[in-house]
């Protein structure tokens, strides 16, 4: 693979992304203002929270003169296909160990195809050694199947102590400009940092889009591991995943694309289109005083 002419594009500090005021009467009615941080913006390639959080997985990956990168993901994992291209770019080799054995002899779908065009290799591990691949033995066991041993390991979703770091600068990006900074979470990587760069007084909402009620307790673990302990003011609103992981029902479909119709902007489904009918019923129940300015991270892109 070659090495592009300069690598800095992708790993020099982004200006912030940029905060859009938007007009809307289901919050007008509430005296409620809602800004768009707009971090799908962030970076023309990598968008979102995957850029933030990988890239200071990058730079340390360099700076210890590594050559590949290993990470994890299911089938359609937005992270997989960010770690992918991101390696393409600097000229890393990637390795993606996917979850589900039962896909290695078939076509792959369309996200796997452009994680393997841009130049990954695919090692589809059993459901069984997936759940269990933070434990070391499985672990090296995992890397040494996969053809990675000794590569830099970022976990599933990118979520360890760089990536929170990198999602604090998010965090700080927002000190003065609303009183609740939400995120939609998966592994809830980008709420800790975020969390962690906010100003004292300011909150964090993150909004699941799994089921199961396990997000605050790895939250915790994620600061403890990233900070040394507890960091910032958050909470989480768990009511909001509408069935689990990518399920979209055609109630939350048409929501988002009103809401894309009315705004302008895309709307992902997966992530931000729950965490914006989130806002709109809390915002609807009074769970936000009059004069409250919420601030919503739209962290990726369609
Ligand atoms: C991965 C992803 C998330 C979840 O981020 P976590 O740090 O894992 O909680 C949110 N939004 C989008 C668009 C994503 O791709």
């Amino acid at each position: 693979m070659n090495r592009p002419a300069d690598p800095d594009v992708l790993l020099r500090p982004r200006p912030p992304s940029p905060l859009q005021e938007i007009r809307d009467e289901r919050f007008d009615r509430h005296g409620v203002q809602l800004l768009l941080k707009r971090d799908d913006l962030v970076h023309p390639v990598i968008p979102g929270n995957k850029w933030r959080k990988l890239a200071p997985n990058l730079r340390a990956a360099l700076a210890q003169g590594h050559g590949t990168l290993v990470t994890f993901g299911g089938a359609y994992s937005n992270h997989l296909r960010a770690t992918a291209t991101a390696g393409r770019l600097l000229g890393l080799r990637t390795v993606g160990i996917v979850r589900g054995d039962e896909l290695a002899g078939r076509a792959l779908n369309d996200s796997l195809a452009r994680c393997a065009a841009d130049g990954m290799r695919l090692h589809f591990a059993s459901r069984g050694d997936y759940r269990r691949k933070a434990e070391p033995g499985t672990q090296a066991r995992l890397l040494a199947e996969a053809g990675a041993r000794g590569a830099y390991v970022v976990p599933e979703g990118g979520s360890n102590a760089p990536a929170l770091g990198g999602c604090a600068e998010l965090g700080r990006e927002l000190r003065g400009c609303a009183a609740v900074a939400a995120v939609a979470c998966g592994t809830g990587g980008t709420l800790a940092g975020l969390a962690a760069g906010l100003a004292p007084g300011q909150r964090a909402l993150g909004v699941p889009v799994l089921a199961g009620g396990f997000l605050a307790a790895e939250i915790r673990s994620l600061q403890e591991q990233a900070f040394g302990g507890p960091a910032g003011d958050w909470a989480l609103a768990e009511d909001f995943h509408h069935g689990g992981y990518a399920r979209v029902p055609a109630e939350l479909d048409a929501f988002a694309a009103d809401f894309a119709s009315r705004h302008g902007l895309p709307v992902e489904r997966v992530y931000v289109a729950k965490l914006l009918w989130a806002l709109t019923e809390l915002t609807a129940s009074g769970a936000f005083a009059p004069g409250t300015t919420l601030a919503a991270v739209v962290t990726g892109r369609p």
